[in-house]
C-alpha cells in the first residue's frame, strides 16, 4: 500500500467526536488559565490542607493542584517535596521499579520539531528490527538483567499494528541463560508507547498480552501543539490524540499512561492538562492512568527547536513539577528516564517517581549493536549501566524491583486502583520486590551490589514478618516465605 493512502485510513473522525461533551473537550484553556491566575498566592494553611488531602491518597481538585503550583516560599516547597515522598511510600512503599526501552523504528511520517525520528530529517539513519533483530535486542537487554520491556515505535506503515504484534511476540518468545547463575530466564511484561490508534488495532494489540499502552500528549496548549505537529502530519491532529488511552480503555487496555513532553509550553499549564486528563479517564471509566510521564526535551539530531526551546524547564522547576504531580494524582507511577542526568534523577527519585529505566539504548538496535547506532530520537543523560543504578538506589535505601505481578494476577484498571487508593497494593510491591530482586541478586549482581543488595533485603525481609499489616495477615505472609525459599533452592519466577 502506498504511505499516502495507508495515512487516509488511520484517522478515524467518529472515534474522536463520540467523547466529546456538548462538541467540547476536557481541556478547556481557559478554565486551565483562569484556576492558576486563582490559585495566585495561596496561604500556608491551605498548602497543609491540600497535602492533608494528598496523604489521605485522594486525587486533587484542579484548584488544588493550581495553588500547589503558585507556591513561592521556600519553606512550603520543602514541606511539599517531603510530602511527595511520604505519599509515595504509603502507596508504593520504597521500592523503585526497573524497566528497559527498547526502540523497534525509527521510520516515521509525522515531523514532530522536537524529535530526531521526524520524517524530514535527512541525517537520521532509517532502520526498522527484523523479528530476529529484535531477539537479539532482547537477548542483550535480558543480559543486563531486565524483566520488563516498553517498546517504542515511529508512526509509519510499516511499523504499523501488525509489524508491532509480530515483535512483540519475538520478545516473548526469547529464552536466555542468566550470566552469574546459567538460570533460565525471559522478558515478562511489553508496555507499549505508539502513536494513537483506531480500537479495532488496540483490539488486537490487547491480544498479545501486553502490560500498559503509553501515549504522551506532548503539550496539551492547541496553538503550540499546532505549531510543532503540522497540520497536514496525522500527528498534527490535536483531537486524535487526546482520546487515543480512552480508545484504549473502551478496546479493554484498561492499563494506560499519559504524558506531556517538557519545554513546548509552560509547565504550570502542563501540570494542569495532565490532571484534567486524569479526572477525565477516572470520571468515565473509574479509572485513571497508570503511570504519568514528564520528559523533558533533550538536543535532538537535525531539530533546532530541541537546542532552543521556548520554555526551558529549569531543574528546579523540573523538581516542582515531579511533587505537585505526586500528590496531585497519588495512584498513578511516576517514571523518570535517562533522559535526566544522574543528580537529578537521585533528587526526583526522593520526590516520589516509581520507575526508572536504566542500561539505556535508545538506537535502533542500540543494544547488541547489529545497526549503526546515527539512529537516535535524542540525546540521553544517563547511560549508566543497570548495576550502577541499583547500587545508587540501595545506598538510598530503596529498594530496586522488578515486579511484574499485578499485570499477571489481574491487577490492573479497576482493581489496582482501588488497591492503590487503600494503600494495600504497596504491600504488594514490597513482597514483589523482595522476591524479584532476589534473583537478580544471584542472577546478574556484581560483587558491590550483592553486598549492598543483601543488607537491603535483610531490613525488608524483618520489615514483612513485624509490620502490623503482615501479622494480621499469616497466611499472606506464609505464601511469601515459601516463594522466597523457592528461590533460595533456584526456582525463578515467584510473585504475588
Ligand atoms: N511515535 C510515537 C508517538 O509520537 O506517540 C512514539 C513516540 S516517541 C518515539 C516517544 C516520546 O519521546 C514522544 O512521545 C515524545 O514525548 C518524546 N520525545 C520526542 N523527542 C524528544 C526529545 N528531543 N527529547 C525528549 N523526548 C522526546
Ligand atoms: Fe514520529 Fe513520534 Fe518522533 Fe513525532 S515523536 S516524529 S510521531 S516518532
Amino acid at each position: 500500500m502506498r504511505v499516502s493512502d495507508w495515512k487516509k485510513d488511520v484517522i478515524k473522525p467518529s472515534e474522536i467526536d463520540k467523547y466529546l461533551v456538548d462538541g467540547k473537550d476536557f481541556i478547556c484553556e481557559e478554565t486551565i488559565n483562569k484556576k492558576i491566575k486563582e490559585g495566585e498566592n495561596p496561604s500556608d494553611q491551605y498548602i497543609e490542607q491540600i497535602i492533608d488531602k494528598a496523604l489521605s491518597v485522594k486525587t486533587l481538585a484542579p484548584e488544588e493542584t493550581a495553588a500547589l503550583l503558585n507556591v513561592t516560599s521556600e519553606e512550603m516547597w520543602h514541606k511539599i517535596f517531603d510530602a511527595a515522598l511520604e505519599l509515595k511510600k504509603k502507596v508504593y512503599d520504597n521500592r523503585i521499579v526497573f524497566f528497559a526501552p527498547l526502540y523497534c523504528s525509527n521510520l516515521c511520517v509525522n515531523n514532530c520539531e522536537y524529535c530526531g525520528f521526524r520524517e524530514k530529517n535527512c541525517t537520521e539513519k532509517r532502520a526498522i528490527l527484523s523479528p530476529e533483530e529484535v531477539k537479539r535486542e532482547t537477548k542483550s537487554v535480558l543480559n543486563e538483567g531486565h524483566k520488563r520491556l516498553i517498546m517504542v515505535f515511529g508512526e509509519h506503515p510499516k511499523s504499523d499494528i501488525d509489524y508491532m504484534i509480530e515483535s512483540i511476540k519475538a520478545v516473548y518468545e526469547v529464552q536466555e541463560k542468566a550470566p552469574n547463575s546459567g538460570k533460565e530466564t525471559n522478558i515478562r511484561r511489553v508496555n507499549i508507547n505508539a502513536a494513537p490508534m483506531s480500537i479495532d488495532k488496540l483490539k488486537r494489540l490487547k491480544e498479545t498480552d501486553i502490560g500498559t499502552y503509553q501515549v504522551f500528549q506532548e503539550t496539551y496548549h492547541r496553538e503550540t501543539y499546532s505549531q510543532v505537529h503540522p497540520m497536514n502530519t496525522l500527528k498534527g491532529d490535536y483531537r486524535w490524540r487526546l482520546y487515543a488511552l480512552h480508545r484504549a480503555m473502551d478496546a479493554g487496555l484498561d492499563d494506560v499512561a499519559i504524558g506531556a513532553l517538557f519545554g513546548l509550553y509552560d509547565w504550570k499549564f502542563e501540570v494542569m492538562g495532565l490532571l484534567y486528563h486524569t479526572l477525565d479517564l477516572e470520571r468515565r471509566y473509574g479509572v485513571g492512568p497508570h503511570t504519568i510521564s514528564f520528559p523533558r526535551i533533550t538536543p535532538a539530531s537535525g531539530s533546532d527547536l530541541s537546542e532552543n526551546l521556548p520554555y526551558q524547564v529549569s531543574d528546579q522547576d523540573f523538581k516542582k513539577i515531579v511533587a505537585v504531580l505526586r500528590l496531585s494524582v497519588p495512584t498513578a507511577g511516576l517514571i523518570i528516564t535517562a533522559r535526566e542526568k544522574p543528580e537529578l534523577k537521585r533528587e526526583v527519585i526522593k520526590l516520589g517517581c516509581t520507575q526508572t529505566d536504566a542500561s539505556t539504548r535508545i538506537g535502533i538496535g542500540g543494544y547488541s549493536d547489529q545497526i549503526n547506532q546515527d539512529t537516535e530520537q535524542f540525546t540521553i543523560g544517563d547511560p549508566r549501566d543497570l548495576d550502577d543504578v541499583i547500587q545508587e538506589i540501595l545506598k538510598e535505601g530503596f529498594i530496586p524491583s522488578f515486579c511484574t505481578a499485578g499485570y499477571r494476577c489481574g491487577r490492573t484498571g479497576e482493581t489496582i486502583m482501588g488497591m492503590l487508593s487503600h494503600c494495600v497494593e504497596g504491600k504488594f510491591c514490597k513482597l514483589n520486590g523482595v522476591l524479584t530482586f532476589r534473583e537478580y541478586l544471584y542472577d546478574y549482581a556484581s560483587k558491590e551490589t550483592k553486598k549492598l543488595g543483601e543488607a537491603v533485603i535483610a531490613k525488608e525481609l524483618s520489615e514483612i514478618h513485624q509490620e502490623p499489616y503482615f501479622i494480621d495477615r499469616p497466611k499472606l505472609v506464609k505464601k511469601f516465605d515459601q516463594q522466597y525459599n523457592d528461590i533460595l533452592i533456584g526456582k525463578r519466577d515467584r510473585y504475588i
